[in-house]
This record gives structure tokens, sequence and C-alpha cells, in this order.
């Protein structure tokens, strides 16, 4: 038996790879271990095992796959155009498929199940919020601790899907917008800055009610059938938007790539932008003020799936210039934190390595902030960085640069 699911990677996906090993410098699971299993190469070589019926998805291919991060920095560096997001997704859903332990019934349950029910993420939400009030959160063992580097949740927990925000004057369009899983709740002032500079661009802004989670957590930690089903209700809840922003660098990355999860979706994968390319042009073309010329130093450092899997690198910068910030680089080739989602919960030992790494790499700087543009790189950040470094997004901070030059 070699694949069994529908999401398995292809003969002629494996077969782009031409074995250059160019891959192999950027893969940080290789840089920290050595390992030729442990990089791009070596896990593309179990998958065409597998696909060529010489091995069997076992616990060492399991062991193989879960080590990667899905930061897809080998895709930029292959010269064969080798898809590995979409072939590790693949592999990771023929994993929970074949070997069916309390590991995938519980990946299912929450990546694939609870994530999608508001109500449930409300009521997590909620428990964190009590939680941090009570002070609590910092008895919490293991990479669960990691919950104190959280932003501080709102109660009542806000919800976005279901509201629109009307500008000023006369809209000059429409733009829906994704609630998310957790960024309603866990990042709430991220999802208002992007909300109140769209409607600073004249547009009316529209979260649709019958939205979910997009399905990224899902999709990456193997839970496919799940992860299909949310993409194809959100292709129905986005139905009729020319434009559907996306202020979280994971989510906006996995519904470009929604070709590969639901009919319809790379009709709806085409019209997703990410919130920080769409205010970046916005800027660009005048239709939102640059405060000024750009002088306060800031680091910055770049989420995954923004520069890796969108290639969007100018963009944040574009918007910390226009908030009278000057950017100043941290790492050219920009490596995983180690957040990677539930990375952080599944491989502490790895993920903490790479989140030390970024912190020295951030700390080198010697400034007072960093800008990144993704929520669990910011709790990476928070957790690493030593005291008096404060993390921020750069979306925040031009609506913060712009309401205070109204
Ligand atoms: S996705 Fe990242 S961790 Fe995985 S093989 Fe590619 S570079 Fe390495
Ligand atoms: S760079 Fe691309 S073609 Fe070369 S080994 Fe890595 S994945 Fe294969």
């Amino acid at each position: 038996m070699a694949w069994v699911t529908d999401f398995a990677p292809t003969t002629s996906e494996l077969d782009t790879c031409i074995d250059c090993g160019l891959c192999l410098p950027v893969c940080p699971t290789f840089r920290v271990t050595g390992d030729e299993s442990a990089s791009p190469r070596g896990r593309i070589a179990a998958m065409r095992a597998v696909d060529r019926g010489l091995i069997g998805v076992d616990d060492r291919f399991a062991e193989v796959m879960d080590l990667c991060l899905q930061c897809r920095a080998c895709e930029v560096a292959c010269p064969s155009l080798v898809q590995f997001g979409r072939m590790m997704e693949g592999a990771r859903a023929e994993v929970t498929a074949q070997l069916p332990d309390w590991k995938a019934f519980a990946t299912r349950t929450v990546f694939g199940r609870a994530i999608a029910s508001r109500s449930a993420v409300v009521l997590l939400s909620w428990m964190v919020g009590v939680a941090q009030r009570a002070h609590v959160t910092g008895v919490l063992p293991g990479a669960v601790g990691k919950v104190t580097a959280l932003r501080r949740v709102p109660l009542p927990v806000p919800t976005t899907a279901g509201h629109e925000w009307l500008p000023d004057g006369e809209p000059v369009g429409t733009v829906a917008f994704l609630a998310g899983c957790v960024m309603d709740q866990w990042y709430s002032d991220v999802h208002v800055a992007v909300i109140q500079v769209l409607r600073t661009a004249g547009y009316r802004v529209v979260a649709p009610p019958n939205q979910t989670c997009c399905g990224a957590l899902a999709a990456h930690e193997g839970a496919a059938y799940d992860a299909a089903k949310m993409a194809a209700r959100n292709v129905d809840a986005f139905a009729g938007y020319d434009l559907v922003v996306v202020d979280s660098a994971g989510c906006s990355a996995h519904m470009k790539g929604y070709g590969h999860w639901a009919a319809g979706g790379a009709d709806l994968a085409e019209r997703v932008v990410d919130a920080n390319e769409f205010i970046a042009a916005l800027i660009d073309e005048g239709s939102l003020p640059k405060v000024s010329e750009g002088k306060v130093p800031i680091a910055i450092q770049d989420p995954c799936h923004l520069r890796h899997a969108q290639r969007i690198v100018d963009e944040p910068r574009s918007i910390l210039r226009a908030a009278g910030y000057a950017p100043v680089e941290i790492d050219p080739a920009g490596m995983c934190c180690g957040a990677a989602g539930a990375y952080q919960l599944s491989h502490p030992e790895m993920s903490d390595e790479l989140g030390v790494r970024k912190a020295v790499q951030v700390e080198a700087a010697g400034l007072p902030r960093v800008a990144s543009a993704n929520p669990g790189c910011e709790m990476q950040l928070k957790t690493f960085l030593a005291d008096g470094i404060d993390v921020v997004h750069p979306i925040e901070v031009y609506w913060d640069s712009v309401a205070r030059h109204k």
C-alpha cells in the first residue's frame, strides 16, 4: 500500500526534484541537525520511496515528515520550482490516514473540528482571557506556557464575522475580510488596525457571517479532509466579492492555494490578497498617506508564509516607511523563527532552538522594536526576546501613525 488519499504527492510532482541540494542550506531543520533526512531533498526521497512502493507510510516516515516546519524556504531556493509545501501537506494527510493513532485523532479534533467552530474558539479564548486576568498562565508547563506571550484577550471576546464597516464618505469599493479562527480574539488589535486603514482608503469592509477558519492548520497537521471542508465553506462565504483581504500571513498563503482544496477554490484564490500587499499598493498609488519619510529605525522579521510562500518582502517595509520608520534588516535569508503553528507544541526542542537563534538576530540590531506581520511569529519572538524589545505589527504601526496625524 503506497498512498491512500486524494491529497498524496503525485509522481510528476515528486519528479520535479532534480536532487541538486541547493535547498539544503536554507532549510532550518537541516541547518540545526546536519541530517539529510531532515532536509527537503531527504524528505522528497522518502516520499518517492513510498510512491514507488519501496517503503510504507510507517512511524519513521511520519517522523521525517513531522520535523518539517512547512516554512517553504526550500521553494524559494529551488531551481526546479518544486511545490514542496503542497507535497508536504499531501504526505501529512497520508500519515494521518494510514497511522490512525491517538495523535491523528487529537489532530483532527483540534485542528480539523474545534478550530472551525466559532463557539469553541470563543470559549477557549474566554478561558485564556480569564486565566490571563487571574495571572495563572505563568504556571502552565512546557510549550503550553508560551501562552504567556499572547496579547491580552479582550473580554467579552470579540467576533468580526457578520459585521461590516463603512468609510466616512461614499465608498470607493467593497472588500471582504477574513475573520480567521483566533485572529479575532487573540490579535483583535491587528484586525482593528487593518479595518480602519481600509476605511481610511475609502473601502466598505464586510466580514461575511458564514465564513470559517481558512483551514491552514488542518492542512499542515494532516487533517486534509477537514481542511477541504473549510475551504469549500469559504468558497461559498466569499462568493460575489472581488477582493478578500486577509491579515494573517499563514491564512493568506493557504487561501492562495485553495485551488488544491475545493471546487471553485482556484477562483477564490485569485481574489485573495494579503493585507500587507493590498495596503502597500494603496499607499503607493496615493490612496493612503505617507506620514513621513521614515526616520525611526525598527527591526523587521519576515514571517515565512509572507516571505517564502507569497514572496511578499518589500510591502511590509514600504508600510513601515510610510508610517515614519526605517526598517533594519536582521536576517536577509528569512530563516524560520520556529513558531510554525502547532509545531511549537509538537516539536518544542527544535522550535525553541530556532526561536533562540531568531532572538539573537533581533537583539543584535540593538533596537527597542521589531515588526512582524504574523501572530505565531509575534508569540515566538515575545517568548525568546530580552525584556525591553516590543514586537509590533507593521499595519498597527502604520494605523497608529495615521491616526496620530489625522
Ligand atoms: S519547508 Fe522548511 S523545514 Fe520543511 S523542508 Fe522546506 S525548508 Fe526545510
Ligand atoms: S533545490 Fe529543489 S530540485 Fe534541488 S534538491 Fe531541493 S527540492 Fe530538489
